[in-house]
């Protein structure tokens, strides 16, 4: 061996005695509560296709037709030739599904977040994340040369130091938190968030990958649950490969925020446009979601069997109101072998282990969706309980 390749071996060896060593399973079926991976059958609670609509006819047929009249490639980037009417109307759509001014959309959340908090701060101003923030907004703010620090996670009194702290010191200050947290499923506490940084003349930025779609009455995502606008949170990010079942994401705000980052944000100019037939998906999804709200109402409804059944029987839930629902775990080793044993009986469930998740604090993380069916929750809580009984007592 080369030294190169040793090298890359010893690292490969060193996360594999951590438990730490990431695999992908491949999948040769379609997204939905039934899923064939490696040619076996098994019902999953791992996607985050929160209202069932990634395999949606409605979104299937507006896709091909849109590559039948477009093509498949964009062709250039948004600034050359690749911005067609077909993303063009999308971002009115979006704008005005979330009461905004108007959207730019992007080709995935993690180039959004690093286009819009780069293009917003820099040398000489402050960002301030919760700990617990995406990794995706975690880069964009150590990468945006702005004075980056972390507050205690929905900590109310941990931000106000640090806002504080950064008012004497930076030019100007974003505030930076998801407004569900992607492994734990909680909300931030967003209004009483939005009167502490405008008290400090900062400006708030919310992810919103998790919730738009399905919080608030229409699905416009946890500002529309909260009641807060633009003028309470200048800068809206959301995904569309999550609940909306398609793919890409998009920033939403102020004509002139909009304008800054068509300047500015080096992730939306230097990068080729979604293909038109992925924005045509994307606004068929809007329409669906309009017009099947019982599919957020079904989720909801899910989300209360499993932890009614869940907390009876004795597992620890986190406080998510939301359809991403964990059950912690602790060791890394236990979360894998749940995760595993869960695997053999026929359910698909993701072990979350550090870094993505605190030392210590490894976990099964359920997601439910509205594609699945009452029994079929059930027959993930029966599928818990045995686990539990075989696997928890050595640990508690
Ligand atoms: C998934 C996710 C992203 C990244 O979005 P992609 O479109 O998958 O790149 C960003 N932020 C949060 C909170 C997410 O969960």
């Amino acid at each position: 061996m080369n030294p190169f390749e040793r090298h890359l071996q010893a690292v490969l060896h060193e996360r594999r005695l951590q438990h730490r060593y990431r695999s992908r399973p491949t999948i040769s079926s379609v997204q939905g509560p039934e899923m064939v991976v490696e040619g076996e059958r098994y019902l999953n609670f791992c996607s985050n296709d929160y209202l069932g609509l990634a395999s949606h006819p409605e979104l299937r047929t507006a896709m091909v037709d849109a590559a039948q009249q477009w093509g498949v490639g964009s062709g250039a980037s948004h600034l050359v030739c690749g911005h067609s009417d077909e993303h063009h109307q999308l971002e009115r759509e979006l704008a005005e599904f979330c009461g905004r001014e108007r959207a730019l959309v992007f080709s995935t959340g993690y180039m959004a977040n690093l286009g819009a908090i780069n293009a917003l701060v820099g040398k000489g101003d402050a960002v301030l994340e919760d700990r617990l923030n995406h990794a995706s907004l975690l880069d964009a703010g150590l990468l945006s040369g702005a004075r980056f620090s972390r507050f205690q996670h929905n900590s109310l009194d941990s931000l106000r130091q640090q806002l504080e702290h950064a008012s004497q010191k930076a030019a100007k200050s974003l505030v930076v938190v998801d407004g569900v947290f992607s492994m734990d499923g909680d909300l931030a506490p967003l209004p009483e968030q939005a009167a502490l940084v405008a008290e400090h003349n900062a400006w708030l930025m919310v992810d919103d990958a998790h919730g738009f779609g399905c919080l608030g009455a229409n699905g416009a995502g946890v500002l529309e649950h909260y009641g807060l606008t633009q003028r309470d949170v200048p800068v809206l990010m959301g995904t569309l490969g999550k609940a909306v079942g398609s793919f890409g994401a998009f920033v939403a705000g102020s004509d002139a925020l909009i304008e800054t980052l068509i300047q500015m944000a080096r992730s939306y100019i230097y990068t080729t446009a979604l293909p038109p037939a992925v924005a045509a998906a994307t606004r068929q999804s809007l329409r669906t979601i309009k017009a099947e709200p019982w599919r957020r109402e079904h989720l909801h409804r899910l989300i209360q069997r499993f932890r009614g059944g869940a907390q009876a029987l004795g597992l620890q839930l986190m406080d998510s109101p939301t359809a991403i629902q964990p059950i912690l775990i602790g060791r890394d080793e236990l979360a894998l072998h749940y995760s595993q044993t869960l695997r053999q009986r026929g359910f698909w469930v993701s072990a979350i282990r550090p870094p993505t998740v605190p030392e210590g604090s490894a976990r099964l993380r359920v997601t439910l969706s509205a594609a699945h069916s009452d029994a079929q929750v059930d027959g993930l809580l029966q599928a818990l309980a045995q686990v539990h009984a075989e696997l928890g007592g050595s640990e508690r």
